[in-house]
This record gives structure tokens, C-alpha cells and sequence, in this order.
């Protein structure tokens, strides 16, 4: 046998034993046809069928398979002389029917003795791989043929390997028990842990936001407060805006009258720092205090000359 097919074949047992269970030796149910279409070949099917099933096989017959080798014939006999060398398998037929139907009902829809069948009829090979896990080995132009699975038996397959990687029936009822005795534990002790994660930080966070929670609570009322005071404020500070630009005036005509030159730069600085509307306010005023400054200073020098002539101490006009 080639080594190509050897590895092919080999590859289909593995597909048979893996998914359906099959162990050496290999049940192989061969029918009169092939015994005989093997002995024209003069290969002896012990021999045959290990090599194609690439591993220990054991051929069967049955008594209806025997029965019919020997209706057709002496031409037969020889393949009757080797079928009664292999075990026979037990059918229930007291009267012998076609060897294809009895091997047809052994296997019946699932086969699940787990039997090879070695036939040489084409319409029972077809009817045969409709049945998924059904290894079908046939004799072609001399060779010794195991067909490749069916499409049945592939997609079998598949579903059971599915299914081996689902859980089992009792393995469900006793994750859900687990499960449902492990929901309050874990309720309890993932929580807690959760809670003692969410106790551990926030306590110390709950410290230290202390002032910052009585803070956001001042905050909001502060939110809400500079409202009611902004809108207070802001006439007051409108008002008082009003009123600075003629009270400074005052003021600094009281402060020029009380300090005099000392504070000339002073005033300026503030009226520097005061906004452009009032500086363009104030320009005018300046203008006059300047005017007054100098009249006040021509007094003031005029006076403390008369007073320096008098008493030389206390100057300021403010004290007196
Ligand atoms: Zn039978």
C-alpha cells in the first residue's frame, strides 16, 4: 500500500475513533462479494484489512451472508470456506435474507456495535453512509479501499465534540449549586471586600473632604448666596462706583488739603490704578486739583511763613 493512502486511512480511523469509540481490533462485517472479489485478487482478507484499517482488525460474518455465498454456486465455495473462518456474527434471521439487508439491520440507523463493513454492493456502501460512524471499505481495480467519512459522519462528529466541551447534565446542577450557595457568600464577602475597599479610601477621603464637605455644602449655599449678594453687591458696588469718582474727589482733595505735596505721587499711583472710565473721569477733576493744590499751596506757604514767624511747630492746618 502506498504510503499517501496508508496516512489518508489513517486519518479516517482517527476520525472513528476519536468521535465514535472505535478500538482494535477493528469489527469489520464483510459480505460474500468481497470475500470473493478478495480470493480473485488471491489476497487474503486478514491480511487486506488490517493494512487499510491501519490496525488489528477482526472480520465478521453472519449466517445470512454464509447462506448466500453458498446459493450461488460451487464458483462460490471457496469464498464460503473463507467466510466460515471469520467469527459470525448472530442475526436474527432464522431464514436467511440478502446478505445486504441483515448487515443493513445489524448496523441499523446509529451502529452502535461499532462495526467497519467490507462490502462490495454500491447500494448498501450508500445506504451505509447515511449512518454516521460507519467506516466503509470496498475493493476497486485490485485496491483495497476505506472510503473517506461521510459528510454524515463529519458533521457528527462535530456535534460531539461539541458536545464533549459542553457541560453534563449533573455538571449544571451542581454549578447552579455552587453557584446559588456561593451567590449570598459572594454577595457577602466580594461586597465587603468592595465595601472595605470603598470604607478603606473613603473614610480617609471623607477626613480630609471634612472641611471640603462642609465646604461644598458653603459652597452651594455661597452658590446661592453671591447670587442674592451679587445682585446686591453689584448696586452697591454700582452705586458706590457712582459715588467714588466725586467721593475721591473729596477725599483727595481732603488728604491734598491735610498732606499736602507729600502725597502728590500717591494720588497719582491711584488714580492710575483706578479703571480707564474713571481716569477719563478724573482727568478733569485732576486738572482742578492741581489748579486747587496750587492755590492751597500759595496759601499754605503764605500762612506758614506767617505762622513760622509765629510759632515754628505744629503746621498743619488738619490739627488745628
Ligand atoms: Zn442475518
Amino acid at each position: 500500500m502506498k504510503v499517501k493512502r496508508q496516512k489518508t486511512n489513517k486519518k479516517t480511523m482517527t476520525v472513528f475513533t476519536r468521535s465514535y469509540g472505535f478500538r482494535e481490533p477493528y469489527q469489520v462485517l464483510v459480505d460474500g462479494n468481497f470475500i470473493k472479489v478478495s480470493l480473485d485478487m488471491r489476497a487474503d482478507v486478514r491480511n487486506t484489512l488490517p493494512a487499510v484499517l491501519v490496525g488489528q482488525v477482526k472480520p465478521m460474518t453472519t449466517g445470512c451472508v454464509i447462506a448466500e455465498l453458498r446459493s450461488l454456486g460451487e464458483e462460490f465455495m471457496g469464498a464460503v470456506i473463507a467466510a466460515k473462518r471469520f467469527e459470525k456474527r448472530r442475526c436474527t434471521h432464522h431464514q436467511p435474507i440478502p446478505a445486504a439487508d441483515c448487515i443493513g439491520e445489524i448496523i441499523g440507523s446509529s451502529n452502535k456495535h461499532k462495526y467497519a463493513v467490507a462490502s462490495q454492493d454500491v447500494q448498501l456502501r450508500v445506504q451505509l453512509r447515511k449512518v454516521p460512524g460507519t467506516p466503509l471499505i470496498y475493493i476497486k481495480n485490485s485496491v483495497t479501499i476505506l472510503e473517506p467519512p461521510s459528510p454524515e459522519t463529519i458533521i457528527h462528529a462535530e456535534q460531539l465534540e461539541k458536545r464533549k466541551n459542553e457541560p453534563l447534565p449533573f455538571e449544571i446542577s451542581v454549578r447552579t449549586k455552587t453557584v446559588a450557595e456561593a451567590e449570598p457568600q459572594s454577595e457577602t464577602s466580594p461586597t465587603p471586600a468592595k465595601k472595605k475597599k470603598a470604607k478603606g479610601p473613603n473614610p480617609l477621603s471623607q477626613k480630609k473632604k471634612k472641611p471640603k464637605t462642609s465646604a461644598p455644602p458653603s459652597q452651594s449655599n455661597q452658590n446661592v448666596g453671591p447670587v442674592l449678594l451679587g445682585d446686591e453687591t453689584a448696586a452697591a458696588l454700582e452705586g458706590a462706583a457712582a459715588v467714588v469718582g466725586t467721593k475721591r474727589t473729596r477725599d483727595d482733595d481732603d488728604h491734598a488739603s491735610k498732606d499736602d505735596d507729600d502725597h502728590k505721587d500717591g494720588t497719582d499711583d491711584e488714580h492710575q490704578e483706578l479703571p480707564s472710565p474713571l481716569t477719563d473721569a478724573t482727568e478733569s477733576t485732576d486738572k482742578k486739583r492741581r489748579k486747587r493744590r496750587k492755590h492751597k499751596k500759595s496759601k499754605k506757604s503764605g500762612e506758614a511763613l506767617d505762622e513760622s514767624n509765629g510759632s515754628a511747630g505744629d503746621s498743619s492746618p488738619a490739627d488745628a
